[in-house]
């Protein structure tokens, strides 16, 4: 399915006893789950839904921690990631190899513009220069592992492996008119956020800025690819229109890589997505808040609060004891101050813990004089986890206090919780 070239079907379980050492059995049964050679794809059908809540998620070891295991992991010496250059160090790069500068440009435009996966599509190369980067480069640094997508086929997540076996995930959604990616900015996360599936698993590392980039170049290549047999109902958009960065890391913490990837995505010269249509999330780094406010590039800035005083946000958002809420409402009313660009608040409502009217009302009171829009979330309950959603009735009661308030808020649509797509879900239900 989906733009990859692989094209023969073949049962999960005959293909896991290829791929990988100790192949489970699906708990949804063929004829409505198939995986490829190359990839495992999960199409879900009907009432059929992926989840730990259905318990029906088997899927077999795509170690973090076993490199070894795929054909991408066992190689020695990986290749050059060409994602990781600006384009001088292209240049450099060409000529190196005793090309004319052109050459970089050539490159470049493949990459940026035309999101070729590879040398061997580059027509207007050399065929011994595609050959030569063939062999010491690369313009793919991860390698899709598996893939699901939801019932209303709208939603399709993607499992990447990275080249020393870490992986991550990445969620293409698609609105009417939008295709917004949700790309991840490390593998794992270090904040330890008590309700959150990548927590769990601690930070492997930080991407590097082409990892970064490369998960948006996978899926702009997919929505381009012509031949690609849909995947959604929908009309089949050609183009990712945002971007947000709230996949699995803690942007803020790898904040120059992030950057470096940023200004690539934003730069007309590469991918050249508009900077308004991209969206940063963070946990509340309040230094780096200070710095994103300097950067001149206009990327939205989300924050995920979760809770309006410091007695429960500590509870759930540990880095609080380090950035308290108070002195977080002021970083971020410098950041508005300084800006002129409204902040989105993050809230997951927990059903007990962070969801009564009282809290509506003294998250409302703190957020009034800030220029903000606070996106409610039902919370997407994980695996030993203490923490449930809150109901339909009483999260539309907390938002209705935030409106008439004087704060402006709505409630995120639930998307992905089906096919896991919440933060780090289906690299755990991988593992599992
Ligand atoms: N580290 C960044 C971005 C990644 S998480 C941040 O903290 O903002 C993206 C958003 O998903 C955050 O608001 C995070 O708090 C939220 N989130 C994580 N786990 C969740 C869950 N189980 N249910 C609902 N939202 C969750």
């Amino acid at each position: 399915m989906v733009s990859l070239p692989i094209l023969n079907r073949i049962p999960v379980s005959a293909a896991f006893g290829q791929i990988f050492p100790t192949p489970k059995r699906w708990a949804i049964g063929p004829p409505t789950t198939w995986v490829h050679r190359s990839i495992g794809h999960v199409e879900l059908t009907g009432a059929v839904g992926l989840g730990y809540n259905q318990g029906m998620t088997h899927i077999p070891l795509y170690g973090t921690t076993h490199p070894a295991q795929t054909g991408a992991a066992r190689e020695q010496v990986p290749k050059r990631s060409l994602l990781e250059l600006t384009q001088e160090e292209m240049t450099d790069y060409v000529k190196s190899l005793g090309q004319p500068a052109y050459r970089a440009r050539q490159i470049w435009d493949w990459i940026y513009k035309r999101y070729a996966a590879d040398f061997a599509s580059m027509t207007n190369l050399p065929a011994a220069l595609r050959a030569r980067l063939d062999a010491e480069a690369t313009v793919s640094p991860l390698t899709p592992i598996a893939e699901v997508v939801s019932a209303d086929r709208n939603t399709q997540k993607v499992l990447f492996q990275l080249p020393d076996g870490q992986s991550i995930e990445a969620v293409l959604m698609l609105y009417e008119r939008r295709r917004t990616l949700c790309i991840s900015s490390q593998a794992g996360c270090g904040m330890g956020c008590t309700f959150c599936a990548t927590a769990q698993g601690g930070l492997a590392r930080n991407l590097t800025a082409g990892e970064i980039v490369a998960q948006v170049l996978y899926f702009a290549r997919y929505l381009a690819t012509p031949h690609a047999p849909p995947a959604m109902e929908v009309d089949r958009p050609t183009h990712v229109t945002n971007i947000v960065l709230m996949g699995m890391g803690e942007p803020m913490h790898n904040y120059k890589n992030v950057w470096t990837a940023l200004r690539r995505l934003t730069d007309p010269e590469a991918f050249g997505l508009g900077a308004r249509h991209i969206t940063l999330s963070t946990v509340g780094l309040i230094p780096m808040i200070d710095r994103m406010a300097e950067e001149g590039l206009q990327i939205g800035l989300a924050v995920s609060l979760h809770a309006p005083n410091d007695e429960i946000r500590s509870q759930l958002v540990p880095i609080n004891r380090r950035y308290p809420v108070a002195e977080l409402l002021a970083a971020v009313q410098r950041y508005i101050e300084k800006t002129h660009r409204r902040v989105t608040f993050e809230y997951a409502l927990m059903r007990g813990i962070n969801d009564s009217p009282e809290l509506a009302l003294e998250l409302a009171q703190k957020l009034k004089p800030l220029l903000c829009h606070v996106n409610v979330i039902p919370l997407n309950p994980i695996p030993d986890s203490p923490y449930q959603p809150t109901s339909d009735t009483e999260t539309r009661r907390f938002v209705q206090i935030l409106n008439e308030n004087g704060v402006p808020a709505t409630v995120r649509l639930r998307r992905g919780i089906e096919i896991n797509a919440g933060c780090g879900q289906l690299r755990r239900a991988m593992a599992a």
